[in-house]
């Protein structure tokens, strides 16, 4: 086993969800690698505590004052709550590594404080390049800090990039989710359970929801664009059911290259985190091209999955269009998720938001939070009227 001088300071903002349940497996692997100096929650207490418990991390972040309080009188140590708690964290000097796993908007404030504060992100939380992806990477080029994609499309595309010119293309693979088979008939009536039923991969809900509706893979490409700074047209998106293949990136000369393993996020998660190295750390099973026989590929069917299109086309316009898109979506998929629409609803709603915004060119960040707030609100009221 390599040996290090110092073990890095991580924190973990969303240490309870699916990404960062799967970093805490990465890390115990690692224990002369990683020292968990904060994490952070929202509601799930319970698993928080254990997290504490195994990890004994010197700060921890809850959504609200109460059990943060709780946390610091059980456990003696310094609980923050809140936004302004996550922001504290990025705040912290010994802190070096960054996780941000938490999901939704909230994940962008604490990065944009990391970035300015000389941290190195690994970053899950599409939202954050979604929602301000220019402002986001102008911070990473003055703070000259990593930014380490999570997310497995992105990481395999930095995986196959590192550093090589005459790139001609991206090529961003997706599973095509759970309904990639059905009609627009049989999406109609799609209930619950099937929705969350994704054929890959287990995440958290509103990513699971996004990636049936292809909504996730729209997001992605965004992400890409800024990310790899790609223009949107050379950014090509095609359906691989078995995701083996993560991603890949075609160069001038006619050579692709592909990255490909199981779907397993640990994979990603560990690359990120232990960048530029690649360790053996956390198990997995090695992916078997016997075993595997058959890689198949598709066109998207854009007009069975418009969301896909939707997100593309909000890229290419730029400036608050991806708020709106990201804002209206989300809340869209809420409202679906509490059963007060149907699946085809939740691209009904986030087109007729979508239709009927004005788009401003180039926002601020308080700008970004304000129309946020404006695009929620509009379709929250669109859901509540609509009998
Ligand atoms: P989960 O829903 O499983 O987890 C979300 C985490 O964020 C939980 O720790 C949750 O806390 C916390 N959280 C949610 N809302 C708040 C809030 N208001 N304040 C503080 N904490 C909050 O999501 P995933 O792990 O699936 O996804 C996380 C991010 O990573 C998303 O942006 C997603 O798009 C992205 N991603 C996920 C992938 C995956 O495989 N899951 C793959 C690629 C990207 P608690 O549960 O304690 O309330
Ligand atoms: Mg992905």
């Amino acid at each position: 086993m390599a040996e290090f001088k110092q073990k890095k300071n991580i924190a973990i903002l969303g240490s309870t969800g699916s990404i960062g349940t799967q970093a805490l497996e990465v890390i115990s692997k690692l224990p002369e690698r990683f020292e968990v100096y904060a994490l952070s929650a929202g509601n799930n207490i319970k698993l928080l505590s254990e997290q504490i418990e195994k990890f004994s991390p010197k700060y921890v972040c809850v959504q609200n004052k109460e059990d943060a309080k709780f946390l610091s009188d059980k456990y003696n140590i310094k609980a923050f709550y809140g936004t302004e708690g996550l922001i504290k964290i990025a705040n912290i000097e010994e802190i070096e590594l960054i996780l941000v796993a938490v999901s939704g908007k909230i994940g962008l404030r604490p990065t944009i404080e990391a970035i300015k504060n000389k941290k190195d992100i690994a970053l899950a939380n599409k939202e954050t390049l979604v929602m301000a992806g220019d402002i986001v990477m102008k911070l990473v080029k003055e703070n000259n800090v990593k930014l380490l994609p999570v997310d497995s499309e992105h990481s395999a595309i930095f995986q196959c990039l590192s550093g090589s010119k005459g790139v001609k293309h991206l090529i961003i693979t997706a599973s095509g989710g759970p309904y990639r088979n059905k009609t627009i008939d049989e999406m109609k009536n799609a209930d619950l359970k099937s929705t969350l039923n994704h054929p890959r991969w287990k995440m958290g809900k509103k990513i699971t929801v996004d990636s049936a509706t292809l909504m996730n893979k729209g997001l992605e490409v965004i992400e890409a664009h800024h990310l790899f700074n790609f223009n949107y047209d050379d950014i090509k998106v095609i359906i691989h059911p078995q995701s083996y293949i993560h991603s890949a990136v075609e160069f001038t000369d006619g050579s692709i290259i592909a990255q490909i393993g199981i779907p397993s996020m640990h994979i990603p998660i560990q690359y990120a985190l232990c960048h530029p190295e690649r360790v053996e750390g956390i198990e997995t099973e090695s992916f078997d091209f016997i075993k595997a026989k058959q890689f198949e590929f598709y066109e998207p069917d854009y007009e069975k999955f418009p969301s896909l299109k939707l997100a593309i086309d909000a890229g290419k316009i730029g400036g608050s269009a991806t708020v709106c898109l990201n804002a209206a979506n989300e809340e869209a998929v809420y409202a679906y998720l509490d059963n007060k629409i149907s699946f085809l609803d939740i691209y009904k709603y986030t087109k007729m938001v979508f239709d009927d915004y004005n788009i401003i060119p180039n926002p601020t960040l308080d700008q970004i939070f304000d129309e946020d707030e404006k695009v929620r609100i509009k379709l929250q009221e669109l859901i509540k009227n609509k009998d």
